[in-house]
């Protein structure tokens, strides 16, 4: 546990200078921008006669993500599918046709409601729950927010148009999010149609479907028609057994955030995917900074529910403010509780911003203990980027390995931006800038940008990142 003398001085409400003259007392020679220990804060306390007020962030948090339910407890739950692709190829159409055939095979009468996601029953009674935003805009900033939602990627290629720059793009935001995919080859009922040009395409960019040989399911499929869908959505089924899906049904509930917004009449209302315990009306919890109490549940019927279980998307009423997508929801047991918590992230995430700029990236782990080294590469020219993506992979060795999300030629787009933000990895611009948009995002995210016009600059520098990365040579 260490602070640094200048917010130890800004809780004590005392000058900082203060301090540091009474640490030279203490013969000790620091500056307000450098840290000291615990002990000597808690010295520097009752010197200034201060009480020493210990709240551990163990205390107050709440965040229990990451401890994992025992594995008896654990029961199987829906898959939750996000659908992308290239613009116009038929992402909304299917999923719109893919929830009127749950509607018409579910309860006559059901009123669709569109609150972000919704749920489909197969033939066998499995559950697939699909994220209705399709595109890959909402997946990356949920999963930049730390919020890995999606199980499974439907990537929607239409037959007749085939490989687009969305269709690349959605491949490396799934493979950067190791979400394995299920091409659904769409529109399968015009003339023109090529299904197989497609499953060809797709090689290149080392998405190999099954009858290529590869593991990656296909279902060709019309939104039109109807054709296809109920394979689909089998294929689904069958690509979540083998990922053996499961969380704990009979605990306090978890969800995330998929969508949040101020709704006139209802106030604040939050769409949310339980990902493990039930969500009950009267539960109080955490979302955020946020705490409120279940006053309503209503799921992608319109209709009111008592409970959600996993992998359910509901809307929940009683909200104390709108939250974040990608938030967490926790229930706690009581309401002062709620409130601590709240009080208690309002005051981290103020810290967060006013803190120093996170590192460029987050070294990743495999099993191997390689660690790797995500890279976005923006260039001018087709030639510039393979040089550069030739040069970057020459750098890899067996401790360290380049490992290059996206590289295209052109400026620097949102979606460059976005999919690295997600993954914390820097932008190589090679001779290319950042669109406005896009600028502001990376100022926003903080994503960390590398522009260089010559290449052996873009290696020396990334040479050096690397060195840095494993640390001091043994
Ligand atoms: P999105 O931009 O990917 O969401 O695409 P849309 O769902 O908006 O579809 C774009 C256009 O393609 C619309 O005019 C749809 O009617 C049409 N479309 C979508 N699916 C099919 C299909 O299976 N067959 C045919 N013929 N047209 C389709």
């Amino acid at each position: 546990e260490v602070i640094t003398v200048a917010e130890l001085a800004k809780r004590m409400g005392e000058k900082g200078a203060d301090l540091v003259k009474e640490l030279f007392n203490l013969d000790m020679m620091v500056t307000v921008n450098q840290t000291i220990d615990q002990d000597t804060a808690e010295l520097l306390v009752e010197q200034f006669g201060h009480n020493i007020q210990k709240v551990s962030d163990a205390d107050v948090d709440i965040d229990t993500s990451e401890e994992s339910d025992p594995e008896e407890t654990l029961k199987p739950r829906a898959p939750v599918v996000a659908v992308m692709g290239h613009v116009d190829h038929g992402k909304t159409s299917l999923l719109d046709a893919l929830r009127k055939t749950s509607v018409t095979k579910g309860e006559a009468g059901g009123i669709t409601q569109h609150i972000g996601a919704y749920q489909v029953t197969t033939k066998d009674k499995s559950r697939v729950t699909f994220l209705d935003t399709p595109g890959h805009a909402a997946f990356t900033q949920m999963r930049a927010r730390g919020a890995n939602v999606t199980d499974i990627v439907v990537l929607v290629v239409a037959a007749d148009d085939g490989i687009m720059p969305q269709t690349v793009e959605a491949i490396n935001h799934a493979k950067a999010a190791g979400v394995p995919l299920i091409v659904a080859i769409n529109k399968i009922d015009k003339p023109e149609a090529n299904a197989q040009k497609v499953r060809e395409r797709l090689l290149e960019h080392e998405v190999i479907v099954e009858e290529m040989s590869g593991d990656v399911l296909d279902v060709e499929v019309s939104a039109k028609t109807g054709a296809g869908l109920d394979d689909l959505v089998e294929k689904i089924a069958l690509q979540a057994e083998l990922l053996e899906l499961k969380a704990r049904p009979d605990r306090d509930a978890e969800a995330t955030v998929v969508e949040a917004q101020l709704d006139k009449g209802r106030g604040p209302v939050a769409t949310v995917l339980v990902k493990r315990g039930t969500l009950k009306r009267g539960d109080t919890f955490v979302v955020g900074s946020q705490s409120g109490k279940v006053r309503a549940l209503i799921d992608d019927q319109g209709k009111q529910v008592k409970e959600a279980g996993p992998s359910m998307p509901v809307e929940v009423l009683g909200l104390g403010g709108v939250p974040n997508a990608g938030d967490l929801l926790t229930v706690v047991e009581n309401e002062a509780r709620a409130r601590e918590v709240a009080a208690y992230r309002q005051e981290r995430d103020t810290e967060k911003r006013t803190a120093l700029a996170p590192t460029s990236f987050d070294t990743m782990f495999n099993k191997s203990n390689v660690v790797e080294w995500p890279v976005v590469v923006k260039a001018d020219v087709q030639g510039s980027v393979e040089a550069i993506v030739h040069a970057l992979h020459n750098l890899s060795n067996d401790d360290i390995k380049v490992r290059v999300l996206n590289a295209g030629v052109g400026a620097i787009t949102e979606s460059d931006v976005q999919l690295a933000a997600a993954s914390k990895a820097p932008i190589i611009g090679f001779n290319v800038r950042p669109n406005p948009k896009a600028r502001d995002l990376v100022k926003r995210d903080g994503v960390r940008m590398m522009y260089h016009d010559v290449i052996y600059h873009v290696t020396d520098e990334v040479t050096k990142e690397l060195l840095g990365e494993l640390g001091p040579l043994k």
